[in-house]
């Protein structure tokens, strides 16, 4: 899967980067973004956690 974060909705709250660090980070605005152009099959779980849990639902499968 791949995953992307809509500059527009993210409000820079944090919950994608600490459920799941090693397919989100900040960039240079602030804002989360995916630091992984596909994520690792042992990732998935995690980063569909993150999708879930986005309070504006930023996150979507790409
Ligand atoms: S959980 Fe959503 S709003 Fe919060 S930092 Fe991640 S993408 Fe942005």
């Amino acid at each position: 899967m791949r995953v992307k974060v809509d500059q527009e909705l993210c409000i820079s709250c944090g919950a994608c980067i600490d459920t799941c660090p090693e397919v989100f980070d900040w960039n240079e605005d602030d804002k989360a973004h995916s630091i992984v152009d596909e994520v690792p099959a042992e990732m998935e779980d995690q980063a569909n956690e993150a999708l879930e849990s986005c309070p504006t639902e930023a996150i979507s499968e790409d």
